[in-house]
This record gives C-alpha cells, structure tokens and sequence, in this order.
C-alpha cells in the first residue's frame, strides 16, 4: 500500500534491523521501539550496565526519546506480525516513487545511518531479499512493457550511470579500476538548461532487467572502501545509481513528438558515524569531516524542501536551499525540490543508542 502524504514530496521514514551474530554474543539488548498504527519510533535509555552502550555510562540523566516520521518499519524480528520485509519496503515508497517517474518527474531516494546499519541491504539487498534497487529495475522494465503494448504510440529507453562522491570528488564506478591506478576524478559542469552535471561520466544504454543488474553489480565491486577502527570495510563514499527513463510519444493526429526524460536516482549514503567515533587522525579525518559537510548540507537541503515557507510558489528555491554547499547535494539538484519526490530511509542498529539518537536527529529535522 502507498504511504499516505498528500501533503508533500519529501517523506522521511526509519528502518531498524534484527541483531547480528556478534550483538547476539554480547547479549545486546533492543533499544527501539516502533508503534505499528501511528508510526512512532522509541528509543529507549540503555541500561546502564549493558556491555553495547559503554559510551552512554557517563551519562547521568537519559530519556526516552520518541519520534514519529511518516513510516517505521520494523525489521527487527522476523517473527513479529509487524516485521517489515524488503518487498514492504518497496511496496510503500518504491511503488509510488515509480508511478511519478512514469509521469515524466524525478525521484531519489537515499539511504541515511551508520555503518552496519543496514543501508545497503535496504538498498541493495541480498540475491534472495533483494532490496529497492533490484526491486525497482524489474518493476521499471515490467511496466514498459505494459505500456507498450497499452500505448504503442510512445516509445521508451534506458540509461543507466553510477557514480561515488568520494572526499568531494566524484568517480565513476562504471570504469573497471586496476589495483595499482591512481583514482581518476571527473569534473564537474553546468550547463544552462540541464544545470550541474558530471563531465564524461558513462551513461550505458540497457535494454532488460539483467542488463541494468549487470552495471550495478559492476559499479558495486569497484566502490571504494576503507578500513577504520570501526569496520573493515567501513563505507566512506556516497553511492549514486540513476536511472534515465525517457519517454517518447508520437502525436498521430499531430504527427508531433514529445519526449520526457525521468531521473531515477538511488543513493547509499557514506556511514554517518562521527569522526571522531572511530579514532580518526590526518587523512582519515579529513575525509570525515567532508562526509559530514555533505550530510549535514543534504540534512539542511531536505530540511528547506520540506519547509512549506521555503518550498511556497512565488519563492525561488534557489535562493534559500544550500545545493551549493556539498558535491553531492550540488549534483543531485534537479532531482530534489521542485515536482520531484525525495525519501530519505534512516537506517538503526537496534542496540547502539548514541548512534542511533544522531540518526533519528537527523531524520527529524529532515521532516
Ligand atoms: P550498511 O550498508 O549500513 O553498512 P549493511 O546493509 O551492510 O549496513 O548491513 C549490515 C549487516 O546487517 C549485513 O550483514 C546485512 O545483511 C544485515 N542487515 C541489515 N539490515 C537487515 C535487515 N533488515 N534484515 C536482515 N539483515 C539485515
């Protein structure tokens, strides 16, 4: 079912997952909560004494706190009634989000949180619970076919690019790397009507589902990730998958032609967890401080877009919505604001209050 919000573009919801092997091991315990009929989201004060929130124990006084966003989903255990599956997921924000690229317009959704906390299997999933990537190409290429045959009179085409904005330097990921090559970065241009855009980046034409799924997976393996004391394999870059739905119909009375072009863009955020969590020095922390500038811009972005003061007609966006502030948010212009939806999925751990809290933090104020 389709979320119920007549009243804006820009949804926000939150994703909590199940434990791990190892939170199982230390005996963690499940902060959150979520009410399945007003979508409130809990967190709860850890427990003192609990081995998982070491950070917390210098604090004196901790509340509850409680949030509410325009959808919760409940991951966390899979025997639950209310458990969230990836196929939920996309029924409630993929589903919709398709419809209004079919209608000519823009999408993107982002997946915000700490590292581990399951962004990319919210976005990406797994071979058997694939997540909203997978979910929304074969949805895409399901209903051209439907459309073709409805309306033969309009035509279709794909394009797919994949890019990573790594220290506010954009890469392609569809250009194979080798081991020892120096990173290359592309530039950035803008151009009058189409505004920013990435100069030379690959924009590979697909034709199906497998296609599309063979770009993505080659774009995946050439990601960049860097060790930190926090995860091996901790991501430090903001993904961007776009797909190009363009559309052409033939006026057979007319004999005029009108083409649309839909920008679907599915981004997997770099892990939000602060620099300074993960004992960070030199180059490292650098590289910190430039995810957060592009996470606290895309916060204050979203923020703008939602506000009815600043997205009411007559006010030029432009002027009051910080774009300008990051690479990522900079090139992500066009399809945030204006008649494009935008979702941000905050995703938590269920037993890491302090990360947690920033999260949800965040979420809110992205409301
Ligand atoms: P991130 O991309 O935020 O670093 P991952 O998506 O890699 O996090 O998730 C961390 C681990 O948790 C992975 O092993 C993933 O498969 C698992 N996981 C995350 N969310 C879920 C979920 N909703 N259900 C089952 N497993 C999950």
């Amino acid at each position: 079912m389709a979320m119920d919000n007549p009243g804006g573009n820009v949804r926000v919801v939150v994703r909590v997952r199940g434990f791990l092997p190892r939170e199982i091991e230390r005996g963690a315990k499940c902060l959150v909560e979520m009410n399945p009929i007003n979508q409130a989201t809990t967190l709860h004060a850890p427990n003192d004494l609990d081995p998982a929130n070491s950070r917390s124990k210098m604090r004196k006084i901790v509340d509850d706190k409680k949030f509410t966003f325009d959808k919760s989903f409940w991951s966390h255990d899979t025997a639950d009634e209310h458990y969230a599956h990836q196929e939920d997921v996309y029924d409630s924000l993929g589903e919709e989000f398709l419809d209004h690229n079919f209608e000519g317009y823009h999408t993107c959704i982002f997946a915000y949180g700490q590292t581990g906390s399951g962004k990319s299997y919210t976005m990406m999933g797994t071979k058997d619970q694939p997540g909203l990537i997978p979910r929304t190409c074969e949805d895409l290429f399901q209903r051209i076919e439907e459309a073709q045959e409805e309306t033969p009179n309009t035509s279709y085409s794909v394009h797919v690019s994949y890019f990573e904005v790594y220290n506010e330097h954009v890469r392609d990921l569809l250009v194979p790397v080798h081991a020892n090559q120096a990173p290359h970065y592309l530039k950035i241009r803008e151009s009058p009507t189409e505004g920013p855009y990435v100069k030379d980046l690959t924009d590979a034409p697909v034709k199906n589902y497998s296609e599309i799924m063979r770009y993505m997976n080659m774009g995946d393996a050439s990601r960049t990730t860097a060790s930190t004391k926090m995860n091996d394999t901790s991501s430090r870059s903001h993904s961007v998958f776009t797909i190009m739905l363009k559309s052409i119909r033939h006026d057979m009375l007319t004999d005029e032609t009108t083409e649309r072009v839909a920008r679907i863009r599915l981004v997997d955020l770099a892990g939000s967890e602060r620099a300074k969590a993960t004992e960070a020095t030199g180059a490292r922390l650098r590289e910190g401080s430039n995810i957060n500038k592009s996470l606290t811009t895309l916060g204050r972005v979203i923020a703008a877009l939602a506000d009815p003061k600043t997205s009411r007609p007559g006010k030029k966006s432009k002027d009051v919505v910080p774009f300008r502030d990051s690479i990522l948010t900079w090139l992500l212009k066009d399809s945030l604001g204006g008649n494009s939806k935008t979702a941000m999925i905050a995703c938590v751990a269920p037993s890491d209050y302090d990360e947690t809290l920033s999260t949800l933090r965040y979420a809110d104020q992205a409301k």
